[in-house]
């Protein structure tokens, strides 16, 4: 990792970011989230309150991180997010971002790591940071995690750190391989199979596998949610994977046990993957395990669901793996569907799963 104290000594200028020593600047953008919820009519419950006014003004002191102009583009829980939200957001970042040295997205923690996940294949091409923060406990209450998290964000979004990332509890992890793993606590996020891109303490560590900046093309919205997330266990009935084939689903992550495992003898989903093969309908296959990786060459019901056309997942996160699968299905020429999405997650396209897997 490279030390970058000095960077988060000097956090009001983006000396670290490119070069230069001119004040930053940050596009901070709104969707909603717990951060500025306010207690409902009965106060049992937290909303998303009616305001205008910007995170700056609710937090004078971020104007010492930089110049920070605010959109308030929703004020959503994030449980009420929706695949056109994550485009419309997308091509916000993407118009915008050219004018700041980084962007700050305020998002509720539920669904952070799918739209992080999201925003890193709609947003291919980064010279710079988005950063997604947000909190566990209000800005107004006292014992809150709203205001060190937005601190940091702030910060984070003037390094030199191209990637769509979280940024919670003196962390910054890579969008596309974190989780969320607390409800309680302040530090919600674990990326278990990728170290954290950048580590905050007395100053900033940038590890090295941050990725290099990456040109941007023209904006592409398109992306195909008509996908399902299965979740193995025992006594599952293939016949219900089956039935969604045939209604007409467009692609399957299938959430298998340890290392891939798939059941192949009493109620075996060898035929359900067969059937979704014949119909060019992709399904993926990742482990149920935080930190496992697919080996579908390991058991004889991993092997026999590959055989079946099933397709490695490798150590991607199940967020990952439906935002990748979605985006990937939006652009698939019709006709090879299959080889198209299998080629995309033959290999890591923006770190999303880890290159040097043994048994890929
Ligand atoms: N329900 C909230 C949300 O995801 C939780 C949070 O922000 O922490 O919008």
């Amino acid at each position: 990792m490279t030390s970058d104290a000095s960077c988060a000594r000097s956090a009001s200028r983006s000396i670290c970011a490119n070069g230069s020593s001119s004040m930053s600047n940050i596009l901070m953008i709104h969707t909603g989230g717990t951060l500025m919820m306010r207690p409902g009519r009965d106060s049992s419950t937290l909303e998303p309150a009616d305001y205008a006014r910007d995170l700056v003004a609710e937090l004078p002191i971020l104007k010492t991180v930089g110049k920070i102009d605010t959109r308030i583009l929703f004020n959503l829980d994030s449980g009420d997010m929706q695949p056109h939200h994550w485009v419309a957001l997308a091509e916000l970042i993407h118009n915008e971002i050219q004018s700041y040295d980084g962007v700050v997205v305020v998002h509720g923690t539920d669904v952070m790591a799918y739209t992080a996940s999201a925003l890193t294949f709609l947003l291919p091409g980064l010279d710079r940071p988005v950063v997604l923060t947000g909190s566990q406990r209000p800005l107004f209450e006292i014992r809150t995690d709203a205001r060190v998290n937005l601190v940091d964000a702030c910060h984070i979004a003037t390094l030199a750190v191209p990637e769509v990332g979280i940024a919670f509890a003196s962390k910054f992890l890579r969008g596309c391989r974190a989780t969320k793993l607390d409800a309680w606590g302040f530090d919600a996020f674990a990326s278990p199979l990728c170290q954290p891109l950048v580590e905050l303490g007395l100053g900033a560590i940038l590890a090295p596998h941050v990725l290099q900046p990456r040109a941007a093309g023209a904006f592409d919205p398109r992306i195909d949610s008509n996908v399902l997330s299965v979740r193995l266990f025992p006594g599952l009935n293939p016949d219900l994977l089956r039935h969604s084939i045939d209604s007409g689903v467009h692609g399957i992550v299938l959430e298998a046990y340890g290392a891939g495992n798939v059941p192949h003898l009493e109620r075996s989903f060898i035929p359900a993957i067969a059937r979704a093969t014949q119909a060019q309908v992709p399904v993926v296959i990742v482990s149920q395990c935080p930190r496992g990786a697919t080996e579908l060459q390991l058991y004889p019901g991993a092997a026999a669901a590959s055989e079946a056309g099933a397709i490695s997942g490798g150590d991607m996160t199940i967020e990952a793996a439906l935002t990748k699968l979605m985006v990937t299905l939006g652009r698939a020429p019709a006709g090879k569907v299959l080889e198209f999405v299998a080629s995309a997650f033959r290999r890591p396209l923006l770190g999303e799963m880890s290159r040097d897997l043994p048994f890929r």
